[in-house]
């Protein structure tokens, strides 16, 4: 990994713990894990889970961990999500090295060991159609039936098996099935299917084959093939592991790795299937897989999110087999605590409201320089000019303040970030009526930073000067569902009813501190009082930049205006 910066106290929990003592008792010397991603989409945050598990395991106990992917089903794979999984998978700080595999590599060596379950007795060929093999299986109450093929000889159904290789039947004609027992309490025991014929050429070994191994047989042979010791998966798998150890066990395996299963991560107000993520994408409700609402690496990655921030956010929820809806607020708080440390800081002005200041000269400009972050002097300072017209936020002005409001209000005083107290003395109408200018006095005797800073003013507000100041785009998203458990509550199952259809505000008329032109795609910047946001990769234009809010600030501005009134 890269960085570790982020995990000063190891983690613990039941894997971890049954890791150590493995070790400890000397049953391995040295441990193997995976991250076995299917390349029919492309990974979102409850993957990111697993990466961080079975690479982090990988590195705390200095073993390797194998960036596999699984690509058996060549329908629904295309190398574009390769490309798109390395490229998450290195953005969560992890490295394969040498490690990077997939399971079509091992194609030839899966069709031995088939070849040798038939040698042995203990696989079939099945000339039932997929409906009547179904029907044969039984239900959760009541035990399958024995297929009329089940009793084929050896020698036929290792014929039948080079032949299905050969491409002598079409798809679906035959299958080959592991031969256990019709009667299993446990459905996955009942005779499962190993090969299917699919005359699709795969991305990797092109027309090479025409038949493909199923997910179950081919998984943990491949575990075994890369000398896997704990092969971590999600708890869905729990009741295929009797199917995994029976398959391990049956062939020449060169060696026995355990399966362990762990909760999958659940996140309120989103979808995590990639079945759902792709009908999202497909559909056009979002914008593509990297659309800054999704939960996906890269949407997350678009919107701003430090993968500090996702590895937090992995720790913090942990490894158990509970099942779990963690809230949205909680990857929020990661990006909030991680952006605080790296983010500089800027003055932002969302929906622009033009203050003049009468008494301040029409040609005169000042150039304040405050810090770029106020805890790490080591990222300089910038420059923000002053003039006699500025900016400030419509939000940071009311006509009848209510109680207790310290912003700016007809008579009131406030103070400008940076700058001097101004007093607003009228308010101009547009023809509607609306507030279309405010006139203002300022106070030269309240500098900020000078001696005597004056007065004490409780409210403090960004702004930024109107010659000055640079126009951009800005988009504040919100969560992508209305409902925090999408589709639940509808028999069919259909989330896409839960959608949030205000998800995203687009606003174009917004006005930035200068030098922020300068910013660069993907750079990540504290709005204050606003929030924090960073420059889109995508869409930015030449003449205009587009900032994706990544997440709100916390209420840290409360504090920043007590410490400010205290000093002065
Ligand atoms: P999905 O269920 O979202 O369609 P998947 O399980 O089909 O995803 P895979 O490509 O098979 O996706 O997943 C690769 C690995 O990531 C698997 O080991 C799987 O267990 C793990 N994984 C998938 N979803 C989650 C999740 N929500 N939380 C933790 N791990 C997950
Ligand atoms: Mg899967």
């Amino acid at each position: 990994m890269t960085d570790k910066t982020s995990s000063p106290t190891p983690a613990t929990d039941f894997i971890r713990n049954i890791i150590r003592e493995d070790l400890a008792s000397g049953k391995h010397q040295r441990i193997v894990t995976r991250f076995p991603p299917e390349p029919n989409g492309h990974l979102h945050i409850g993957h990111a889970k697993s990466i961080q598990l079975n690479f982090g395991i990988a590195n705390e106990f200095d073993g390797n961990c194998f960036m596999r992917f699984d690509d058996t089903n060549p329908l629904k794979e295309d190398e574009e999500y390769v490309e798109g999984i390395l490229q998450d998978v290195h953005w969560m700080g992890y490295e394969w090295g040498e490690y990077l595999s997939y399971a079509s590599d091992y194609f030839e060596e899966l069709y031995e060991f088939a070849e040798e379950l038939i040698k042995k007795g203990k696989a079939y060929v099945e000339s039932l159609n997929a409906e009547e093999i179904r029907e044969l299986r039984g239900t959760l109450t009541e035990p399958g039936k024995n297929s009329p093929f089940r009793d084929r000889s050896i020698e036929e159904n290792l014929k039948l098996f080079r032949e299905m290789r050969a491409g002598k039947f079409s798809d679906g004609a035959h299958v080959l099935r592991a031969k256990i027992d019709m009667a299993a309490a446990n459905i996955n025991l009942r005779d499962p299917v190993l090969y299917r014929i699919r005359k699709v050429p795969h991305q990797r070994t092109a027309d090479q084959w025409c038949i493909y191994p199923l997910y179950d047989f081919t998984h943990g042979l491949s575990d075994a093939m890369e000398g896997v010791t704990h092969s971590l998966c999600t708890l869905e798998f729990e009741d295929h592991r009797p199917l995994y150890d029976w398959i391990l066990a049956e062939v020449s395996a060169p060696c026995l790795p355990r399966q362990i299963e762990f909760s999958p991560l659940n996140l309120r107000y989103t979808v995590l299937s990639k079945r759902r993520l792709i009908q999202l994408v497909e559909e056009g409700h979002v914008n593509g897989w990297d659309d800054p609402r999704m939960l996906t690496l890269s949407g997350i990655r678009r919107r701003g999110y430090p993968a500090s921030a996702v590895r937090l956010f992995c720790e913090r929820i942990g490894i158990s087999k509970s099942e779990n809806n963690i809230d949205m607020s909680v990857l929020e708080d990661c990006a909030r605590e991680e952006l605080d440390k790296i983010a500089p800081r800027a003055m932002a002005v969302l929906r622009p409201l033009k203050v003049v200041i009468t008494n301040y000269p029409e040609d005169k400009t000042e150039e304040f320089e405050p810090a770029r972050h106020p805890k790490n002097p080591a990222m300089g300072s910038r420059k923000v000019p002053f003039s006699r017209e500025i900016y400030i936020d419509h939000d940071d002005f009311r006509e009848d303040p209510p109680p207790n409001y310290f912003r700016l209000a007809p008579g009131k005083e406030v103070r400008l970030r940076f700058a001097y107290v101004i007093r607003c003395d009228e308010v101009i109408y547009d023809t509607e009526g609306k507030v279309n200018e405010l006139r203002c006095t300022y106070d030269q005797a309240t500098r900020s930073g000078a001696k005597a800073e004056g007065r004490k003013v409780k409210g403090i507000i960004h702004w930024v000067s109107t010659k000055h100041c640079v126009p951009v785009e800005v988009r504040l998203y919100d969560r992508l569902f209305a409902k925090p458990l999408p589709g639940s509550d509808d028999p069919e199952g259909n989330f896409l009813k839960d959608l949030n259809l205000n998800s995203v505000e687009t606003i174009n008329s917004c006005q930035v501190e200068p030098g922020l032109e300068e910013a660069q795609p993907a750079e990540v910047f504290q709005f204050e009082r606003v929030g924090y946001f960073c420059v889109d990769s995508k869409e930015s234009r030449p003449d205009t930049l587009v900032f994706n809010r990544t997440v709100t600030l916390r209420d840290t501005w409360a504090k920043l205006e007590q410490e400010q009134t205290r000093q002065s």
